[in-house]
């Protein structure tokens, strides 16, 4: 019944999606939201190990980007360490948002893996346009105020998510 919310994969860190990996799904581009699935939201920059993460898919010749449904500030922050590009105010799980991110950097969504640690946002956007959708375990159990509620709705349909993936040998399809 929910199948349209259930991401391709779900995963405990994006550093899971490697290079070689993210090359196997014959994929060529990631799509990041920040807040819980890179740093937790009060973490203005990405660290070290994020940022070594970033330029192994960059010297692997994958485009990498920012998706963020926050203000311009958020990204603008995080992203010029690595000069990433970004869409801001992203409108998530709105199609529009995802759009113009792929005309600004030149990559057609079935080529993309978005990956996000909210299923009514990141999983549910990347579902709607073809994308590859990975959902990420959040990085704090602290949320945003906008974010806490839905979590608990969340949980019901990861919950059953993860019985399809059993039931059917492990596998998404
Ligand atoms: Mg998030």
């Amino acid at each position: 019944m929910f199948r349209f919310l259930y991401p391709k994969e779900y995963i405990s860190s994006v550093f899971e999606m490697s290079a070689e990996r993210i090359k196997k799904l014959d994929k060529d581009t990631v799509v990041f939201d920040i807040d819980n699935t890179l740093v937790p939201y009060w973490i203005k920059v990405p660290d070290e190990r994020l940022v070594r993460y970033f330029r192994s898919l960059g010297d692997a010749g994958i485009k990498t980007a920012v998706l963020s449904n926050s203000r311009e500030e958020r990204s603008k922050v995080f992203c010029a360490v690595t000069s990433m590009p970004y869409v801001f105010r992203a409108g998530k799980p709105r199609k529009k948002g995802f759009y113009r991110l792929m005309d600004k950097i030149g990559s057609s969504p079935h080529k993309t893996i978005i990956m996000g640690d909210q299923i009514f946002t990141d999983v549910w956007c990347g579902n709607r346009v073809g994308a590859y959708s990975v959902l990420v375990k959040q990085v704090s159990p602290k949320d945003e105020l906008i974010t806490a509620p839905k979590r608990p709705f969340e949980k019901i349909i990861v919950k059953m998510y993860l019985r399809y993936v059993r039931k059917n040998g492990g596998k998404y399809e």
